[in-house]
């Protein structure tokens, strides 16, 4: 079965208008955009229209290598204290003199991607918090379909912090045996045929294919990779329906229209959760 990102944002959409259906005002995610990045720009391009098709307002403060430490630093504690300011994210890459001081000014609770330090710990603790959205648009993919992770052998192919790590730890919590791999990792495909489920975040288009997937009955692809002008994941992985059934696997993503648009979603979610925590919704 394709389980597409659309069939996921039905329900989320549903979680935000019930959310929202009582509040007066206008969610506001303020974004620090790194302009000379372009994969942030079309990031924050697609993000905001979903947010403005969604009913939030989003604002722009567009930096470069110029911006200075203290221009950084003023425009952070100006959104951390507005109290109109619901949501900030800080796009990746940074830019050079974004320290880890100036990214910690974030409140908590504004904190949508889930970038503190104090998110950071809240999720290696178990403890509430925003978390990063990328792993957890993935994790409703699981919920979607009612897949118990107990027990399960997840591989995660990449190990970075927005993508790889958190969902390490969002799926430990699960009660899943996870194995992350890198770039560093030799015979991948050992590790990708033991498993039950395959996670690639690594952003190497055909990376996995399908004589790496044997026993895997859930595949996520999350990379979102350019290739000739066309968007593709990491998996090239091009079964009909009928012959996912007759190799046992049960589920799969796909690329566009998969991981991707589920992301956007869970920002506009965290907005929400933090909103609640900050005591503006009930
Ligand atoms: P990154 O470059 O920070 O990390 C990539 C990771 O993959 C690294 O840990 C690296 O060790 C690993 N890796 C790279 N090549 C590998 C290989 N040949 N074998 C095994 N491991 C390898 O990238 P990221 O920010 O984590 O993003 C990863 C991918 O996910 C990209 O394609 C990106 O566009 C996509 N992405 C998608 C979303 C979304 O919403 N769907 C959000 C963020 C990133």
């Amino acid at each position: 079965m394709i389980i597409s990102g659309e069939q996921i944002i039905s329900r989320l959409k549903d979680e935000l208008n019930d959310a929202l259906a009582s509040y007066k005002g206008t969610p506001h995610i303020s974004v620090v955009l790194n302009i000379e990045d372009n994969p942030s720009r079309s990031y924050i391009k697609s993000i905001t229209k979903v947010a403005r098709d969604n009913g939030f307002r989003i604002t722009l403060y567009e930096v470069d290598s110029n911006t200075s430490e203290e221009e950084l630093e003023e425009i952070v504690k100006v959104l951390a204290t507005d109290d109109d300011v619901d949501g900030i994210i800080i796009t990746r890459p940074y830019v050079v003199r974004m320290k880890r001081e100036i990214i910690n000014r974030v409140p908590k609770w504004k904190d949508i991607d889930g970038q503190t330090d104090a998110n950071i710990a809240a999720l290696y603790k178990k403890e509430d918090g925003l978390f990063p959205a990328t792993p957890l648009a993935v994790m409703e993919f699981f919920k979607e379909v009612n897949y118990k992770l107990t027990g399960k052998h997840v591989v995660i192919v990449g190990r970075s912090t927005t993508v790889g790590l958190p969902l390490f730890h969002m799926l430990l919590s699960e009660d899943a045996t996870c194995t992350v791999c890198h770039s560093k990792t030799e015979n991948l495909k050992e590790f990708t045929n033991k498993a039950d489920v395959v996670i690639s975040a690594a952003g190497h288009p055909g990376l996995i294919t399908e004589d790496m997937v044997q026993n895997a009955t859930f595949l996520i692809d999350v990379a979102i990779n350019i290739v000739e002008g066309k968007i593709v994941g990491d998996m090239a992985i091009n079964f009909e329906e009928k012959e996912y059934k007759e190799k046992g696997l049960m589920f799969i993503t796909p690329v566009p229209g998969g991981v991707g648009p589920v992301t956007s979603y869970m920002l506009l979610l965290n907005t929400i959760k933090g909103m609640r925590k900050r005591g503006k919704l009930p």
